[in-house]
């Protein structure tokens, strides 16, 4: 696996890659790698793609008071986890070079960046979308792989990148998670033991809010409010955000109808660390 920093060092490679024919393949993580990044990878290259990730913690998306500071980075280690599962291409983008002091320009999906995960964090997936835009101007991947886990993210890129006429496939892989239901995440490293056993209270949400959507309830207040209802069993954990949406708007809805796709959306404190996670479900 090669590593590269600078923008022109990872085009001379890409050329040789487009010149034999290859599929190219877009990964983008903040690094602290885990199964689920993996698992992105892993898909790509199933399909026969080449396949870049890369690393970089991006300041933009973060906002005043949250992590950037403390967030982990770990990099022998993450390289060590790619070049394991055959990574082609290690990009790690030096902030210099995508942030130059004279770097203005933002990039905004309105109307599914300023709701429900966009509310609560002001200015993070404008963040997202400016650096991915970049990140997909100086690869020019044939497929752009991203996770459920981040749902809105997803939406929100793919959104862009259709409106961008960004020349690009987006595949979305779904969410993986720990055996007992805790969706893999670089903040997991954050959580006490204590606090690890109380944030299975997302999936055990949304798995009580499945139950219920699968036994015929069809009011979305009422699965909100039974999610609450899990959540008092677990003292550790305060609410963010408990969402019925349509999972192609991101719109409220009061009531699941036949096949009209729906996602609802956590978002909790466990301790000082927040979590989200999401599940879609279509009724029939
Ligand atoms: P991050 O490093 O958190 O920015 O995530 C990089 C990519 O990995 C994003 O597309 C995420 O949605 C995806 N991802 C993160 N956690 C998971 C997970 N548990 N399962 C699947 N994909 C994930």
């Amino acid at each position: 696996m090669r590593t590269v920093h600078r923008v022109a060092e990872l085009q001379a490679e890409l050329a040789e890659w487009r010149a034999r024919g290859e599929s190219i393949a877009l990964v983008p993580t903040m690094g602290n790698l885990h199964g689920g990044h993996l698992s992105l990878v892993q898909r790509a290259r199933q399909l026969g793609e080449c396949v870049v990730v890369s690393i970089f913690v991006n300041p933009l998306q973060f906002g005043p008071g949250e992590d950037f500071q403390r967030y982990p980075r770990p990099l022998e280690r993450d390289r060590e986890l790619l070049a394991g599962i055959g990574v082609d291409l290690l990009w790690l983008p030096r902030a210099q070079d995508l942030y130059p002091p004279d770097h203005r320009t933002r990039v905004r999906v309105t109307g599914l960046d300023d709701v429900l995960e966009g509310a609560s964090r002001p200015g993070h997936f404008e963040g997202v979308a400016t650096v991915v835009a970049m990140l997909l101007n100086a690869v020019r991947p044939d497929v752009l792989w991203l996770g459920q886990k981040d749902a809105q993210q997803a939406l929100v890129l793919e959104r862009m990148c259709l409106d961008l006429l960004e020349p690009v496939e987006v595949r979305r892989a779904p969410t993986v998670r720990e055996p007992d239901g805790l969706a893999l995440s670089s903040r997991n490293a954050y959580l006490s033991p204590e606090e690890r056993r109380q944030a299975l209270a997302l999936w055990k949400g949304l798995e009580a809010a499945r139950d219920m959507l699968e036994h015929g309830e069809r009011s979305a207040a009422r699965v909100e409010q039974r999610i609450r209802e899990v959540w008092r069993r677990y003292p550790l954990v305060r609410e963010d955000l408990i969402a019925v949406v349509d999972a192609r708007t991101l719109e409220r809805v009061a009531d699941a109808q036949a096949g009209r796709k729906l996602l609802i959306m956590l978002a909790a404190h466990v301790g000082a660390t927040r979590l989200i996670d999401n599940l879609e479900w279509t009724p029939r």
